[in-house]
């Protein structure tokens, strides 16, 4: 089952107008929320992240954050996973013909909800490898968009290359993954670049800072170029799927010999107290 614009429907029965602009244009926004033990995590800053996304191109948020709670738990009940990753999408709507400006329209939401698995510690001690890239997308990267043509050619290299992920880098410094933000180590310290235009404004980026602080590492939300990345003694990449991940290869460079380090180990604990919490 599915939700769309005020119906809970099956997903083979859902359909949307060939005008709606989330089709033409790719004009929407979305938020990807995880779900632990029947529970929505971090709901409100998702929603606060949501909101800024819309501020930002202009449609009206179609409900209240009591009616976004009360939505997507209704959604939830209707499947009996306890772990699951809830996917909403607001498109600005459809319009009667296609033109890049727009007109004051009903925005169509659609949410849906899928199991979600995250990788166990063993598996994730494993470690990933990356490769980098630079960063082409645009300069808007905080808005949360479902115009995502660029991530998705990285996303493509990934796979083609049988890497975890693309690091992107903008100007020599990293900026985030195509589908993460990225954290490197060096001594007691954790780097990551600052919030703002670059990149996207991680909810699980924040969860990390908060259990890097409660592990005793220094927190510096500052650029560091590939180079230092390449030299780092961690590196790691965070999302609301991934949760927080080691990547011990960037290209032919392993990470600290492939080694995981102990850093991750620590932040990985405290993280899934904060979701047990
Ligand atoms: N950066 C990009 C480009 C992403 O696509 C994502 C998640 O999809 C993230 C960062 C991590 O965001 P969050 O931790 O809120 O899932």
């Amino acid at each position: 089952m599915v939700y769309l614009n005020g119906e809970f429907i099956p997903k083979d029965q859902a359909s949307v107008s060939i005008m709606d602009r989330g089709f033409l244009f790719g004009d929407g926004v979305y938020e990807v929320i995880p779900v632990y033990s029947g529970k929505i995590f971090r709901l409100d800053e998702h929603l606060k992240r949501l909101q800024n996304s819309l501020n930002s191109v202009q449609i009206n948020n179609p409900y209240s954050a009591p009616e976004w709670s009360d939505i997507l738990h209704q959604l939830l009940g209707l499947s009996t996973e306890s772990n699951q990753s809830l996917y909403l999408q607001i498109s600005r709507g459809a319009d009667i013909s296609r033109k890049h400006s727009f007109e004051s329209l009903t925005p169509t939401v659609f949410i849906e909800s899928n199991p979600l698995m995250p990788k166990t510690k063993s598996e994730l001690e494993m470690g990933f490898r990356a490769m980098s890239q630079p960063d082409f997308r645009w300069q808007r990267c905080d808005i949360k968009s479902t115009s995502l043509l660029a991530n998705i050619m990285y996303s493509q290299q990934a796979k083609q290359n049988s890497v975890e992920e693309v690091i992107l880098h903008r100007d020599s410094n990293v900026t985030e993954g195509a589908t993460s933000n990225v954290f490197i180590i060096k001594s007691d310290t954790l780097l990551t670049h600052p919030t703002g235009k670059h990149i996207l404004s991680g909810i699980t980026r924040d969860l990390v800072l908060e259990s890097a602080k409660h592990c005793h590492l220094n927190i510096e939300e500052s650029t560091f170029t590939l180079d230092h990345l390449l030299m780092a003694d961690e590196v790691w990449i965070s999302s609301s799927t991934r949760e927080v991940m080691p990547i011990t290869q960037v290209d032919d460079r392993l990470i600290n010999n492939g080694v995981i380090g102990q850093h991750w180990s620590h932040v990985y604990d405290y993280y899934q107290g904060l979701k047990n919490a």
